[in-house]
């Protein structure tokens, strides 16, 4: 179910009523904002037989192909993950993967108007499978819609941005948040508190409302940051040593720490009404461009440990040093 976005859902809804979609849009915005809800969604709004205005009808034969995994017009390609130990490895996605997809969009429509790939992490492609896919960008099909996936500007090419048509991910509002998960009938554990936490992603907020556990995480992660800025280098190079052990909890930390700070920065910018989580409850004497300055740093290092090839230990200790 979405929740938020409201504003991009209509943008596409009605470029595709007046026939005027692009051939691609690139989706970009933070980890479990809803890009790929809001892609999975759209795609099945455009498919389905008997939609009305604004929603997908659920019961036709496409709604139901979708809800089964089964649509012969509709390819989404995601990076292969593996667990091991709770550290979760994340794979790159090659050209045999990319070749499949170009296969799946050069045949014509089986059963709806479009043949429609998503492909959810662009920044997850090889070089050769990049360079494979961008001849596809060049030169689409008719009636082909292609839709990628980013949390990240950083490892998107140039000529893969040039030729979509981009949709960038705000967070979204606190009172939307709590409307969505009403709706979806979620009353277990401290709604207000995982709105706060989930800082505008309501993909977040469902995870927290499903898995206390994680939940107790989030709220450590916040404080770890207001404790580093405080401690001294030592205590700052074990938890570069700790986070560096599991990617996905560091990711999941840091996308915490450049939330809060962007709340922080709203209130020293005096725009407070622009507030994702809650104010703080102790006055930041940073003045903008260091909060401008930290908010860089964390984002430039997420943005490294999105890619597998680099030090994640090493990007971590030099951000405990700048912040
Ligand atoms: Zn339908």
């Amino acid at each position: 179910m979405l929740i938020g976005h409201q504003r991009i859902w209509d943008f596409l809804t009605q470029s595709a009523a007046k026939n005027r979609l692009a051939h691609a849009y690139l989706f970009v915005g933070p980890a479990q904002i809803g890009k790929k809800t809001l892609a999975a969604e759209f795609a099945k709004w455009l498919l389905c037989q008997q939609k009305k205005n604004n929603s997908a009808c659920g019961v036709c034969r496409s709604c139901l192909d979708i809800a089964k995994n089964q649509h012969p017009d509709l390819f989404i390609l995601s990076p292969k993950q593996e667990e091991k130990k709770g550290v979760v490895k994340t794979f790159e996605i090659g050209i045999g993967e990319i070749k499949t997809l170009r296969r799946h969009l050069s045949l014509f429509p089986y059963s709806a108007k479009y043949k429609i790939a998503v492909i959810d992490e662009v920044g997850s492609l090889t070089r050769e499978a990049i360079n494979s896919f961008l001849k596809t960008l060049e030169e689409p099909g008719q009636n082909t819609l292609i839709i990628l996936i980013s949390s990240s500007w950083q490892f998107i090419l140039p000529t893969i941005i040039s030729r979509c048509q981009l949709i960038k991910f705000l967070p979204v509002k606190e009172q939307k948040l709590a409307v969505g998960l009403k709706k979806i009938g979620k009353k277990e554990g401290d709604i207000l508190k995982i709105i706060k936490l989930a800082a505008g992603r309501p993909g977040q907020a469902i995870n927290l409302l499903e898995n206390p556990e994680i939940l107790a995480g989030q709220q450590a992660g916040i404080d770890s940051f207001k404790k580093t800025l405080k401690a001294d280098l030592a205590w700052r190079w074990d938890l570069a040593k700790e986070l560096s052990q599991n990617l996905a909890v560091a990711q999941e930390t840091l996308s915490q720490w450049s939330l809060w700070l962007r709340d922080r920065l709203l209130e020293a910018s005096g725009c407070e009404h622009l507030l994702v989580g809650s104010r703080a409850e102790t006055k930041i004497s940073y003045p903008v461009k260091n909060l401008l300055a930290i908010i860089k740093e964390v984002q430039r290092t997420q943005d490294i440990l999105s890619n597998s090839s680099f030090n994640s230990r090493l990007a971590l200790e030099v951000l405990m040093m700048k912040i």
